[in-house]
């Protein structure tokens, strides 16, 4: 079956006007600040002035680990988000901003798919309001601030060697990740080798993600690490006088955008920090004002359970205060097919033919990774729904055999046709989580404030992962030992390792067992609020393809946008 593209969905869209997607949310139009006819911001007075309503039921989507493609967490949020006017409920959707560079890299779009989208998608996935930039700038104005620093006698007495404030910029562009600054004579500047990361991974990004306020962004900014002195001690963007200046370009950036979807279901939109070396949701902000102008809140966290949903809950709800009512898993039969170890599906190509024929055992074959992203989700006192996101090329079977998995754990289920239908395909699966999300929650977080880093990172390792213990590389042993002595030993940890395994090996799949987490390096993203240990190799920037989406992307002759998706 051939369906329109996401750009000729999102172009036949009847919009509403803001002003009456905010009216949904009960929004008056003083806290709206229009961007253009698309995008409003949310004024951040909202906060306070909505403080007495009641609280919405708080609903986080993740998924089974999923291929390279992606198994439709961004759809089933917003085909959700969607099914629940369906069934008279006021709801919101939360989630993330795209970056640029993906865009005009591998992916094309990022906002959901088919009827199920944010719209329009120019806006979205183009620019928006400006926020990616304003990070970009905030974060290089405080490495132009610490070179000014070194150059003008460095007071402070900052270790060269131990700078650890890259620049960043929202482009895929591998030849920066590298580079040498300060080259020329006297005057410009002292030479050093640094380099650039994409702005969804920058500090600031995080902070963004993770600030409660504006102040509470202010004091953020200021306690971020740029580097070291040479006796060890932390150099902070406070010590550098460069944090309110930052505030004040992220100013705009702290208030969430507000857009809508295909059924013109109000969706806000906010910060995009990345998956691996940060945690992968959208903003506190958004959700502490979506969460009291609408009965239920639906927001993304990036990856699979064992990465997003764990970050969502002991990084994002922990500084919250906000608590999760329900957790939708999606599970789709091309990941469990691929968890049976019997397929390869490499990112950017089709998937092999041979995966599309009908195979219930397959599905089943890969089922143990499934059983343990529940379990993680159980962890954590949540209720799980596992969402079945249909694809065309399915078989009825194969949903079955899902269903089948999921009930034998005790978990809800419904298969969700949101793609397809929009709102109408998901109302099974509304109904399911309307039920979870009744149940009084149990909430808790996996481990307290106090615990030290390793025991924070082994009670991760162990329980969510399922590993059987934690490896130190030497360099990774002194930093949690300094960060501990730095005071950073409170904070939560966000282990960066791949998505594409619940294990450190992206080659292992299912439920791998009998492992070990090699912790290579530790870093702190002190502002933001947590400590990163890193397993395996992390690109923060990444690189182009050979035919990058850009190559597709045009206007025409009427000035449209084509080639977005
Ligand atoms: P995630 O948020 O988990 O990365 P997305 O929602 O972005 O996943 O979906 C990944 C890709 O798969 C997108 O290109 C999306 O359009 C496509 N997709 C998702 N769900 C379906 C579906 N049910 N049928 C067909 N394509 C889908
Ligand atoms: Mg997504």
């Amino acid at each position: 079956m051939s369906i329109p593209s996401d750009l000729d969905i999102s172009r036949s869209t009847a919009l509403k006007p803001l002003d009456e997607v905010a009216a949904q949310l009960g929004l008056g139009p003083h806290l709206l600040e229009p961007y253009g006819r698309d995008v409003a911001k949310i004024s951040l007075d909202a906060i306070d002035e909505l403080a007495d309503r009641p609280a919405a039921r708080y609903v986080v989507v993740s998924a089974i680990t999923p291929t390279p493609l992606g198994e439709g967490k961004t759809t089933t949020t917003v085909g959700l988000g969607q099914a629940l006017r369906h069934l008279g409920k006021r709801s919101a959707v939360a989630v993330r901003q795209p970056s640029m560079g993906p865009t005009f890299g591998i992916k094309g779009g990022a906002a959901g798919g088919g009827y199920s989208q944010v719209v329009p998608m120019e806006s979205l996935n183009l620019h928006l309001t400006g926020d990616m930039h304003a990070v970009t700038a905030a974060h290089n104005l405080l490495a132009a601030m610490l070179d000014n620093h070194l150059h003008k006698g460095n007071a402070l007495g900052i270790d060269p060697h131990r700078i650890t404030w890259r620049r960043v910029l929202d482009v895929n562009d591998r030849d920066l990740r590298n580079i040498v600054t300060g080259l020329g004579g006297r005057a410009d500047g002292t030479p050093r080798q640094t380099g650039f990361d994409i702005t969804a991974a920058s500090e600031v990004m995080a902070v963004l993600a993770l600030s409660t306020s504006l102040q509470d962004m202010r004091r953020r900014l200021g306690r971020i690490v740029v580097g070291y002195t040479r006796r060890g001690e932390p150099v902070t963007a406070e010590q550098l006088k460069a944090a309110g200046a930052m505030t004040v370009i992220m100013r705009e950036a702290l208030k969430p955008n507000l857009m809508q979807t295909t059924e013109n279901t109000p969706v806000l939109i906010h910060a995009g920090p990345f998956g691996n070396i940060a945690h992968g949701n959208s903003s506190v902000v958004a959700d502490r004002i979506a969460t009291r102008c609408a009965d239920y809140v639906v927001t993304e966290a990036g990856f699979g359970a064992d990465m997003g949903a764990e970050r969502f809950f002991n990084i994002k709800c922990r500084t919250s205060g906000l608590r999760p009512d329900a957790a939708v898993l999606v599970a789709t039969v091309r990941a469990l097919k691929a968890h049976s170890g019997r397929y390869k599906v490499v990112a950017g190509r089709p998937l092999p033919p041979e995966m599309l024929a009908e195979n219930p055992d397959d599905v089943l074959a890969g089922a143990d990774n499934l059983r343990k992203q529940i379990d993680n989700i159980r962890l954590h006192g949540v209720s799980p729904v596992v969402a079945v996101n249909a694809f065309p090329t399915d078989h009825p079977s194969e949903h079955d055999a899902i269903r089948q998995v999921a009930e034998a754990e005790g978990a809800r289920v419904a298969v969700s046709n949101h793609y397809l239908e929009g709102g109408k395909g998901a109302v099974d699966l509304a109904e399911a989580v309307v039920e979870a999300a009744e149940e009084p929650s149990r909430f808790e977080l996996l481990y307290p404030d106090s615990a030290d880093l390793r025991t924070k990172i082994e009670t991760i390792a162990t329980k969510v992962y399922g590993a059987s213990g934690v490896s130190y590389q030497p360099a990774a042993a002194k930093a949690l030992d300094d960060y501990e002595a730095n005071g950073f030993g409170e904070l939560p940890v966000c282990i960066a390792k791949t998505h594409l395994s619940l294990s450190s090996d992206p080659t292992l799949l299912g439920a791998p067992t009998g492992w070990t987490l090699p912790v290579r390096e530790v870093r702190a993203s002190v502002g933001a609020g947590f400590v990163y240990p890193i397993c395996g190799e992390m690109r923060t920037m990444p690189g182009l393809g050979s035919h990058p989406a850009a190559e597709r992307i045009d206007i025409d002759e009427h000035g449209q946008i084509v080639g977005l998706s």
